[in-house]
């Protein structure tokens, strides 16, 4: 009875290091682990301990003998990534990698890192920081609510994904972890006023803008993008008002990767199953009254180079109808005839087994497309379709562009405009001391979230190694001096206490029939954070001190 890593396997690599007998792979030091698209166990070494069940975040791993019918699929591909043998491997262990210790005592005192953002790189950061003694961790969010794109981004019915924020809610209970949340680094403190109260600061603040396509049409009423739907769905407060249009019978989207799947599964899911999941609750109203029927995304290549990965592909083809049409599935007949690669192999085959699109449309459903490059959108007004290069045209009330985030230039750092990043050594941001990188703004918006839970490692151990060598001055001001500061730019801060207040008021509205009800208007969030139950002022003074 092996364990198998299913669906919503996130590749934090946590499992890896649980695992006694080294049967998860890509590790996260094997060269395939950065462009995995899941992790794998072996059946034949795993020992069936489940000591990665309990250290997955995300619930991905089960017993075969416990799996759902919708997760056979993924026995077999667990067990096709290991070459067939006879008999067991000799059990091998792998240990995590362990952060240095920072040298507080030569130091005169404690390390003192701000962190901006508080999705996963920047969670990730912290719970690496925390497990050694003597640093303290200052989290800086723009909104009043923490964990990024795991609220904000991660799709509603995907509710195993948003457990991670499980080991999040951990981390910030340390006793060196402080939140400002309502805080907006580069308007209410500059990067030179965070530097002045840290040793360092490490900027964990993702991709937040969209590529943008530039088509003729674009920015009509009826075209959107993708981030702006899965936002808007999410009830990010700065989308809830985005005017989505859902009153005609077609959605084109334009790019095929997880986003795009993301935004397809939501326009075509029954509502009263969407209704037990977390969605806004505007966005569960208008897709009440949708009068969409079809959801086409259309990728510009053939499906040998379909940008989605496969777990996602299997969860779709379980939870909604998906079509090809003809031309299109000869396409998947001849990539199969040639592609060698195991995972594409797997892909095609599913494909190729998905039903015609010129049957009848008795439910809402995708049509995956090819070889469809867009030329303009159409319509005067607003849209009413869009053309391709190859002359086909397709009527549609709404195309929504899915062709990946971007990275945002950071005030008084460096910025390369052509990769949307900045530049970095390792997450060491260049010529910038005491500037540190994680994440999408470190690396560029691809991977998982759990691909954060490394790649905030690197960066973390050579922030310590720098601290250790002397290469960080020390703050100049005193650890209370900072929020006294952040107070008088932001007397709305949210800290921990008011996030929690926030968090359990969402559940109660969920009225255990849904996770949470999200608030999505800011005023709504800060008036509930008010009530949170906090020391007095001089206590909480003292314990500033005392920290
Ligand atoms: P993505 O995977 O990079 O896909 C981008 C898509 O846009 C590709 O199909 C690409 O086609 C297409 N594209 C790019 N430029 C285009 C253009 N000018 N015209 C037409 N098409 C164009 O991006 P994403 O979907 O935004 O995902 C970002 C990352 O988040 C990915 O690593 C993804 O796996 C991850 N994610 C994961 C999940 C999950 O695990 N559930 C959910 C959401 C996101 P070409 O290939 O032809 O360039």
């Amino acid at each position: 009875m092996p364990h198998v890593i299913t669906q919503s396997c996130c590749s934090d690599g946590s499992c890896v290091y649980a695992c006694p007998v080294n049967c998860i792979h890509p590790s996260p030091d094997e060269p395939g682990f950065a462009t995995t698209e899941m992790l794998f166990i072996d059946p034949d070494a795993c020992v069936d301990c489940g000591a990665c069940v309990s250290a997955c975040p995300v619930g991905a791993i089960s017993p075969d003998t416990k799996l759902t019918e919708n997760q056979l699929p993924f026995v077999e591909l667990n067990a096709a990534f290991y070459p067939k043998r006879e008999g067991k491997l000799p059990p091998t262990s792998k240990l995590a990698p362990v952060l240095p210790a920072p040298m507080i005592e030569s130091r005169g005192g404690p390390l003192r890192v701000a962190i901006v953002g508080s999705g996963p790189a920047a969670m990730y950061a912290a719970d690496e920081l925390l497990t050694q003694r003597g640093v303290w961790v200052n989290v800086f969010e723009k909104l009043p609510t923490p964990y990024g794109l795991v609220r904000a981004g991660v799709a509603p019915d995907h509710q195993s994904t948003k457990r991670v924020t499980r080991l999040f809610d951990r981390v910030s209970e340390h006793a060196g972890f402080t939140a400002f949340l309502n805080v907006e680094v580069g308007k209410h403190l500059s990067h030179a006023e965070l530097l002045e109260h840290h040793h360092a600061v490490l900027y964990a603040v993702g991709a937040p803008n969209d590529r943008r396509l530039d088509i003729e049409g674009m920015g009509l009423p009826g075209s959107v993008t993708a981030t702006e739907v899965v936002a808007w769905f999410n009830g990010h407060p700065d989308f809830a008002d985005l005017a989505l249009d859902l009153g005609h019978e077609r959605v084109v989207i334009i790019g095929n990767g997880n986003v795009a799947l993301d935004v397809a599964r939501i326009l075509t899911s029954d509502p009263d199953a969407l209704a037990r999941t977390d969605i806004a609750d505007h966005a569960l109203a208008a897709l009440r009254s949708s009068k969409v029927r079809e959801v086409v995304v259309a990728a510009r290549r053939g499906p040998e180079f379909s940008a989605f990965t496969l777990p996602e592909l299997i969860g779709l083809t379980a939870a909604c109808e998906v079509v090809l049409d003809a031309a299109d599935h000869q396409r998947v007949t001849a990539d199969l005839a040639t592609v060698a690669d195991r995972l594409t192999r797997n892909k095609l085959e599913i494909l190729a087994k998905l039903g015609d699109a010129s049957a009848p449309i008795t439910r809402p459903r995708i049509r995956l497309a090819y070889q469809l490059t867009p030329r303009r959108l159409l319509g005067e007004d607003r849209i009413s379709g869009i053309e391709f290069t190859d002359g086909a045209t397709l009527d549609a009330g709404l195309v929504a562009t899915s062709i990946g985030y971007r990275g945002k230039a950071i005030a008084d750092l460096p910025f390369d405009e052509v990769a949307g990043v900045v530049p970095n050594d390792g997450g060491r941001v260049r010529d910038s001391a005491g500037a540190y990188v994680a994440g999408w703004i470190k690396r560029g918006p691809t991977g998982f979230i759990g691909t954060n839970k490394s790649c905030a490692a690197e960066t973390v151990h050579r922030l310590v190694e720098d601290y250790n060598q002397g290469r960080l001055g020390d703050p100049a001001h005193k650890p209370a001096a900072l929020d006294r500061l952040v107070r008088s730019r932001q007397p709305a801060v949210v800290d921990a206490a008011g996030w929690r207040a926030i968090d359990a008021a969402e559940i109660a509205r969920g009225g255990g029939q849904r996770p949470r009800g999200k608030f999505v208007d800011i005023a709504e969030m800060l008036a509930v954070a008010a009530t949170a139950p906090r020391p007095p002022a001089h206590k909480r003074l003292l314990a500033g001190l005392r920290r």
